[in-house]
């Protein structure tokens, strides 16, 4: 039997906005899949209607091999967390943990034995005895996760689940809750707009816009391999540098000749593969901190003005200006360019990619 989450072609309506359209995903027991996107873009509501709460205008949805379109929530036996809720104050963390469990038909020993096994992967089995008032923050957080995976539910359903946290605390849960959900064998569907958060908690990421799948991938060929401009701009801090050029022939090399606002440069990537033809546009994606930079302009290099200067500690963010165009050029922090002084750079083979008018990846 199949097993884990397939949803084929799902489109939700709101009247005449299409808010999801025709989105196809796989998730596999085991795997965690981040929805990623900005504000809009219908990652909440494809959760809701993984989850039942929302109708399907069209397209399929099934858990465990079996279509759940027609079925309620309660029935589809999902486990849900919206923003982790807030825990009941006036009963212990033992009985927060199972106050899941009390809708289902399970002996006292099965839950006391539950409630053990949970608090020991959450490190929370020193805490049993406590009321909410008194836990750490992060204690309080993680009983929320436990509560959410004490039944066993076909799958787990989380939105933005660690929005509320401070910095610290959500590093230290994205990886337990990373660690937890690895030891649980179940599919798993995080919705986040938090990119971090996505690359490293998810086994695959799904960037979503408008309604739409851009990309799904890991996060590692997410950041280096992004399917088209969109992922390419929203994923990576500071976001990639996106140049427009045109295509002035190919080198002797094979290499490809652009022109990059008015400089003729060539780069270093195999033109030939690429079948473009001359005069065409192309963008050039660059990551900020994948240029490198030489002492003396040549027919390798982008020159540029360093406008203006920030330190981010163990680098420094550049802002550099080409002609009318600003780039991001991140080095590290011992690199001391000074603002007006005019810099050139180099583009690095395997680290640049070049997009074709469309905006898709030729490259
Ligand atoms: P955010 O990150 O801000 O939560 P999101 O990616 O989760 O955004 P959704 O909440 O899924 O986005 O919304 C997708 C689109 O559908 C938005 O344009 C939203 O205004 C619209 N929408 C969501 N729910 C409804 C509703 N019940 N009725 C009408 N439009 C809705």
């Amino acid at each position: 039997m199949a097993s884990g989450i397939q949803i084929r072609q799902m489109t939700k309506r709101f009247g005449d906005l299409v808010a999801v359209n025709a989105v196809d995903l796989d998730i596999d027991d085991g795997e965690v899949l981040c929805l990623l996107g900005p504000s809009g873009c219908g990652k909440t509501t494809t959760l809701r209607m993984v989850a039942g709460l929302e109708d399907v205008s069209e397209g399929e949805i099934c858990i465990d091999g079996n279509r759940v379109n027609d079925i309620s929530t309660p029935e589809r036996n999902v486990a849900m967390a919206f923003q982790f809720y807030a825990l009941y104050p006036s009963i212990t963390v033992a009985e927060n943990l199972s106050y899941p469990l009390h809708a289902e038909q399970i002996s006292r020993a099965e839950i006391k034995a539950r409630i053990a096994s949970v608090a020991d992967k959450l490190d929370l089995t020193e805490v049993l005895n406590r009321y909410p008032s008194q836990l750490a923050e992060g204690e309080k957080q993680r009983v929320a996760v436990g509560r959410a995976i004490i039944r066993k539910p076909s799958c787990f359903l989380f939105d933005e689940p660690l929005s509320r946290l401070d910095i610290e605390l959500r590093q230290q849960m994205r990886t337990k809750v990373k660690e937890v959900l690895a030891g649980l064998s179940k599919p798993t569907v995080i919705v986040t707009h938090d990119q971090i958060e996505a690359l490293t908690m998810a086994d695959r990421i799904a960037v979503m816009r408008d309604g739409k799948i851009e990309q799904v991938a890991t996060p590692h060929d997410i950041f280096a391999a992004p399917s088209n401009t969109f992922v390419a701009g929203f994923i990576g801090t500071p976001g990639m540098n996106l140049i427009p050029s045109v295509i002035e022939g190919v080198s002797e090399r094979g290499e490809l000749k652009l022109n990059i606002d008015g400089q003729h440069v060539v780069v270093d990537v195999n033109a030939g593969a690429m079948n473009l033809p001359v005069g065409a546009k192309v963008t050039l994606g660059v990551r900020p901190r994948f240029f490198e930079t030489v002492a003396e302009s040549s027919e390798t290099t982008l020159s540029g003005k360093v406008d203006i200067i920030e330190p981010m500690g163990a680098e420094t963010l550049f802002h550099v200006l080409d002609g009318t165009r600003e780039l991001r050029v991140v080095m590290d922090r011992t690199v001391r360019f000074k603002e007006g002084e005019t810099i050139h750079l180099e583009f690095q083979p395997k680290l640049t990619h070049v997009f074709d008018a469309q905006g898709s990846l030729v490259q």
